[in-house]
């Protein structure tokens, strides 16, 4: 948005709970702006009880948003038509109203598509995939290396029972699955793109998800977690060579993906990209 907002102004929001710490509205406004729609794009903070109430008024009252931690499975229940990405998640972290019904997406599953797409120079068809996590983000992940057309996928969680019952959700896809107790399990192979889906690298101090000890081979590596700077397990792989990008091109491109069902326009990349807080200078 351009100008103060008006009475047409259309309101985007954000629901979750934290939701302080969002990096989408400095990027979501930034890109409402440099396109010239007329909307301005809030955080609400808000708790699993208010938020079918809260998601369905504002897409009713002409409004969109996004869907955050820990309301995303809430979210799926929520909507009136949700598009595949939602039924084979079981997670919406967007939603629109279009021909009267409130509609949900996860644009997790294209924002990972495109990012590992500009990590690896293309598709990662045939491609065998580490995937370490095996939560909501893991399954997103899960989701777009099945679309691409990997060849295996191999999952280590901490919790392997998870990791187990998430696979046991992907079999009779095209890709093959395999499950691994713990990284020790996949020492001597070697993978074409390793996937860091767990919350580790948030905390400072934090283990890395997949030791650099050079014992699992690693072709690229694509981080979920981002933090003002980059992550010390990003650096760490750089500094060996290893082309790696942490979560905030993930982040810009599921928001992209989300500002494309809102707007119907393509979404002004760089616009989004120039206003993260590292781009501008500030990590
Ligand atoms: P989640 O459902 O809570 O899953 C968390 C995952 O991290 C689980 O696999 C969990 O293992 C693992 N984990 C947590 N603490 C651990 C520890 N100390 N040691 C080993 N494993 C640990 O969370 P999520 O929604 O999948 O999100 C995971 C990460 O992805 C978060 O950092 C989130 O910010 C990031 N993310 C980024 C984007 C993006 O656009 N870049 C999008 C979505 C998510 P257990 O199963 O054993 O608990």
């Amino acid at each position: 948005m351009t100008a103060a907002p008006t009475a047409a102004t259309r309101t985007v929001a954000l629901l979750g709970s934290p939701i302080s710490h969002s990096l989408s509205p400095a990027f979501q406004n930034a890109a409402f702006a440099a396109a010239g729609v007329d909307g301005v794009y809030v955080a609400l903070r808000c708790d699993a009880g208010d938020l079918p109430g809260l998601l369905r008024g504002i897409a009713h009252a002409g409004g969109a948003g996004n869907v955050t931690v820990p309301h995303k499975e809430v979210a799926a229940q929520v909507v009136d038509r949700v598009t595949p990405a939602v039924q084979r998640t079981g997670a919406c972290n967007t939603f629109w109203l279009e021909d009267g019904a409130v509609w949900g997406d996860n644009t997790d599953v294209a924002g990972f598509a495109a990012a590992a797409r500009t990590l690896l120079g293309g598709e990662p068809r045939g491609a065998r995939v580490l995937l370490v996590g095996a939560g909501g983000a893991a399954r997103a992940v899960l989701c777009a290396l099945d679309d691409a057309g990997v060849g295996s996928v191999t999952v280590v969680n901490r919790t392997p029972t998870r990791a187990a019952k998430l696979a046991a959700g992907f079999q009779g896809g095209r890709m093959a699955l395999a499950l691994a107790a713990s990284p020790g399990g996949v020492a001597g192979e070697r993978f074409d793109l390793v996937v860091n889906a767990t919350s580790l690298g948030l905390g400072a101090g934090d283990p890395f998800p997949l030791p650099l000890d050079g014992s699992v081979g690693i072709g690229a590596a694509l981080d979920l977690v981002y933090s003002p700077a980059e992550t010390a397990w990003v650096r760490g792989l750089r500094a060996v060579g290893i082309p790696a990008v942490d979560g905030l091109e993930m982040l810009v491109r599921q928001g992209a993906a989300a500002f494309e069902r809102w707007w119907g326009i393509p979404a002004p990349m760089e616009a989004m990209r120039a206003a993260l807080p590292r781009r501008a200078g500030a990590g």
